[in-house]
Parts: structure tokens; C-alpha cells; sequence
């Protein structure tokens, strides 16, 4: 099944357990105003790829993956845009026993998503902003796909990893994380969680493209912030990393 990517990491560390092969997609429905991968936004960009010939690739690499305990993680992009494609590689990797992680925003209709999830062994879920408001400005879409999709793999029993990016004066309140925090807690299915300290360092493709980039002014967070954030997930009893 043919669908297009944005580009392919043969030996990531950091998505998923383990050293992971990584297929970024190409598209996404959202706008973040920090992406850092913005070339990645139109789905008709990027490069056309078949399963076949990417689970070819990846079997290359299978014996570092079985060694480490990793395996293949699809990012983006938003993954689920294109969910026939995900799903015919995720049932390729299971056929030949990979480990497979999905990297979302969450933005996704369950029914779209289920298909996929049912060769899907972790999910590495996006919560952007537990405040409605914020996460529009900061996203252009809403939140509630992204909770419904979180209270839905629990009920399914996949395990997700929450990654929360950390940027002053926007995804910094105290309160808007402590509610995001009292939200995890209600779920059994947190296996971690990662908070990512905002960098600029995608800034230049913005440049590239003809985007406007809002966060210029935006300073990366110190450890203090990051500390700060990590006692109150820690606090809700959350596996913080
Ligand atoms: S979901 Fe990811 S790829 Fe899409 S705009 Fe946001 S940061 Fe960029």
C-alpha cells in the first residue's frame, strides 16, 4: 500500500522503548505555532512510499531492534491522516513480531483510529495544552479528540506515553497543568510521562516556507520551569521522566 512520508530514521532512541526505526508522515491538520517539522503540514509534500518496500527496509534492522527491545514507532506529521497506510505497515511489523508505537496529536475519530490500534502496541500521545483555549490558540483545533482518544486506549489496554511541551508563558500555568495532571491520574494506561522543553530549533523551516513564526520572542524554559512542572505530575503520582 503506497502513502507519503516526510523521511525515515533508521536508529532513533527517544520514540518508543528500545532503538526504533521511525517513519515520519507526511500531513497534519494542525498548525502548531512551535512544530518543527512544518515541512511536514501538506500531505500532497514529501515522498511516496509502499509498505512493502519500507518493511523491507526495516527487517535491515531488526536484530538491533529485537536486541534493544525496540522496534518501529510512525510519527509525523499526524499519523492518523493516513490510517489505511499505518495500519497495513503496523500488520507487516506484527507479521514479522516488531514492537509498534504510534506518535499523535490525538486529533483523530475513534473509528478512524481503531483499525490502526489494532496492531499498535504504545501510543505516544500529544497532549498539547489541557486548557481548551490554549490549545486552540496554540494548535488551531481542539482538545476533545485528544481526551476521548486518551480515555479510549484505556479502555482498549494500550499503554501510552504522555509527551507535554513545555513553553513560557503558554503551556507553563500552574493550573492548566495541574488539571492536566488530576485528568492523567483517572487513567491506568500512563506508562510516562515526558515533558519536552520548548526549543526553536525548527524556526528556520518556518523562515523557508514563508511562515510566519510567532514564537521568536519565546525563551526556552529553564530547569527551574521544567522542575516546577514535573513536581506536579510527580505529585498526582504519575511516572514522570
Ligand atoms: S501535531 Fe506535530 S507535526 Fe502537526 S503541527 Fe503540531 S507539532 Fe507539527
Amino acid at each position: 500500500m503506497k502513502g507519503r512520508i516526510h523521511s525515515i530514521e533508521t536508529c532513533g532512541a527517544v520514540d518508543g522503548p528500545g532503538l526504533r526505526y521511525i517513519v515520519f508522515t507526511q500531513g497534519c491538520p494542525l498548525r502548531c505555532k512551535y512544530c518543527h517539522n512544518p515541512d511536514t503540514w501538506k500531505l500532497q509534500d514529501g515522498n511516496e512510499a509502499d509498505t512493502e518496500e519500507l518493511i523491507t527496509d526495516i527487517l535491515k534492522y531488526k536484530s538491533f531492534m529485537k536486541a534493544s527491545n525496540g522496534g518501529v514507532t510512525v510519527s509525523g506529521g499526524e499519523p492518523f491522516l493516513q490510517a489505511d497506510f499505518v495500519r497495513d505497515l503496523f500488520i507487516k511489523c506484527k507479521e514479522n513480531g516488531l514492537h509498534t508505537t504510534i506518535d499523535t496529536s490525538g486529533y483523530v475519530d475513534i473509528e478512524n483510529a481503531d483499525p490502526v490500534l489494532d496492531y499498535t502496541d504504545l501510543v505516544l500521545l500529544d497532549i498539547k495544552s489541557y486548557n481548551q483555549n490554549i490549545y486552540k490558540n496554540l494548535t488551531g483545533v481542539p482538545l476533545d479528540r485528544t481526551l476521548a482518544l486518551a480515555k479510549h486506549l484505556e479502555k482498549r489496554g494500550i499503554p501510552i506515553w504522555i509527551r507535554y511541551v513545555l513553553v513560557p508563558n503558554l503551556t507553563d500555568n500552574e493550573e492548566d497543568i495541574e488539571a492536566l495532571a488530576t485528568f492523567l491520574e483517572t487513567l491506568t494506561n500512563v506508562e510516562r510521562i515526558d515533558i519536552l522543553p520548548f526549543h526553536k530549533m525548527g524556526e528556520y523551516k518556518w523562515e523557508q516556507l514563508g511562515y510566519e513564526y510567532e514564537l521568536t520572542d519565546t525563551i526556552e524554559p529553564n530547569i527551574d520551569a521544567t522542575n516546577k512542572a514535573a513536581d506536579i505530575f510527580r505529585k498526582h503520582h504519575l511516572p514522570i521522566i
